[in-house]
């Protein structure tokens, strides 16, 4: 059974059919949302997932992407609350700081998104899926404590390096592997230190997939058998490397 930590399965076409093909190739997931109008489409895409009999073994996450930290107020915050509530399994996330967008500077709207989103996954006691453009020593900083064992962080396309890796793993924090993660010569050094069972991996499929030329008026079997691909190749580089 291969497990995608990433996917915005409401960004992708057709996702309904496209779960039911990952489900006939034994692919579990964890779908993401990260902002408003997501958090309702995926909610939907659960809810008919589950009537199909699609969602064992697999998870959602709801969450503020730091790229629209600087836009959400009051109304979303209880929003988000209350999709989380709904979903009693669901993770927080993805979260984090992203250098490309605003607020990113210390003391800003994204580190006080990403402190809110963490406290929140400390106290409803949820999985927290991390997204990190830039400083990763910031986000173990602004973590919080009491996160060691359950719930348990993520760094999502992890990128960070070998020292991150080692105050990341002391507290508890998973790390899902993208095809991009191994690019960089200093990640793929950090992955050779992480054990096996703290390591996931993802293909973080969403809207930009659709311009692959292998994707394009692919359906949803296609896609499938795709996303596999990725996964196949991402767990066979952790082999090689570890
Ligand atoms: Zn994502």
């Amino acid at each position: 059974m291969l497990v995608d930590s990433h996917i915005h399965l409401a960004r992708l076409p057709e996702p309904v059919a496209l779960a039911q093909h990952l489900h006939a190739r034994n692919i579990r997931w964890t779908a993401v949302a990260c902002e408003p109008w997501e958090w309702t489409k995926l909610a939907q895409i659960w809810e008919e997932c589950q009537q199909n009999g699609l969602t064992e073994g697999c998870n959602l996450a709801f969450g503020i992407h730091p790229m629209i930290a600087s836009q959400v107020g009051d109304n979303e915050w209880r929003n988000l609350e209350r999709f989380l509530l709904k979903y009693p399994a669901a993770q927080v996330g993805e979260a984090g700081l992203d250098k490309r967008f605003p607020g990113y500077e210390m003391g800003g709207i994204q580190e006080s998104v990403f402190i809110q989103q963490a406290k929140m996954a400390r106290e409803l006691g949820r999985d927290l899926q991390i997204h990190c453009v830039g400083d990763y020593g910031r986000i173990l900083t602004n973590l919080g404590t009491g996160s060691a064992a359950n719930p348990r962080p993520l760094f999502h396309r992890f990128g960070g390096d070998i020292g991150i890796a080692k105050r990341a793993l002391e507290m508890g924090v998973l790390f899902s592997l993208h095809a991009d993660s191994f690019k960089k010569m200093a990640t793929a050094e950090a992955i050779k230190i992480i054990p096996k069972d703290y390591l996931r991996i993802e293909t973080d499929a969403d809207e930009s997939f659709m311009n692959l030329p292998a994707l394009e008026s692919a359906s949803p079997e296609q896609w499938a058998k795709y996303l596999e691909q990725i996964l196949l190749e991402n767990q066979a580089k952790i082999n090689s490397i570890q």
